[in-house]
């Protein structure tokens, strides 16, 4: 049997990197649900669809095929066989993932993929819905957080050490525009699973959270590691 690990939590939190990091260190497979929505959100815009179209986008759904691969352990994202893995880290794929992500045909035509990949590696998912729907009997379920004000510092630093002349307001804005977005949605809203363990990083650094979360994974896990 296939371990897995669900975290969930808000946009910018630290999920990907965090259990990016973990993965490694436990030799378990990465997965970034965020780049399967982001990678439809890039077909629309690519295809000049409205993202929150509903009837639009899901017209598009039969043509899209998407691939997760791992080359030297690291995830890349394949849209009918392109690798779109930088691509899809534009802004503005940001909220057309967050608008694609709200369609229900579109989460289903994405469920089947990370069921696969759960039921066949030891997997760290990270997302929105991971604990509450997509592996509601994951071994281990984490709720990761920071106030959104961290989250907007944290980006902010990030980009200006790309050279980036990031304005902290409006990434403050478009963080709380996100959250508000995936936890008001109809369907898989952002929510901590009741069964969940709340893990607010907002005044510790990546090490330490690194540390406490597989702290956290290896005492649920019953000391494996
Ligand atoms: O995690 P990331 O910020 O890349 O996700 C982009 C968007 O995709 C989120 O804002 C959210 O709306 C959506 N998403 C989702 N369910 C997931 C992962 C991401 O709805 N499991």
């Amino acid at each position: 049997m296939s371990r897995n690990i669900a975290i969930d939590g808000p946009a910018g939190a630290g999920k990907s990197t965090i259990a990016r990091e973990a993965a490694k260190q436990l030799g378990f497979i990465y997965v970034d649900t965020g780049a399967l929505y982001r990678s439809i959100g890039l077909y629309a815009l690519r295809n000049g669809v409205a993202t929150d179209n509903a009837a639009e986008v899901e017209k598009l759904l039969p043509a899209i095929k998407v691939e997760l691969k791992y080359l030297d352990g690291v995830q890349k994202v394949f849209l009918n066989g392109e690798d779109v893995s930088e691509a899809i880290r534009k802004p503005e794929c940001s909220m057309a993932a967050s608008d694609v992500s709200a369609i229900p045909s579109v989460r289903s035509f994405l469920l089947e993929l990370q069921l696969k990949m759960a039921r066949e590696n030891d997997v760290i998912m990270d997302g929105r819905d991971i604990g509450t729907v997509i592996l509601p009997n994951a071994d281990v379920k984490i709720f990761l957080t920071a106030t959104p004000e961290e989250r907007a510092n944290r980006r902010f630093k990030e980009l200006v050490e790309k050279g980036e002349n990031p304005d902290y307001d409006k990434l403050l804005d478009e963080i709380n525009q996100r959250d508000y977005n995936d936890s008001h949605r109809e369907v898989a809203p952002l929510k901590q699973a009741d069964d969940a363990i709340l893990f607010d990083t907002t005044k510790l650094g990546k090490e330490e959270v690194v540390t406490e979360l597989l702290r956290i994974i290896a005492e649920k896990l019953e000391g494996e590691y």
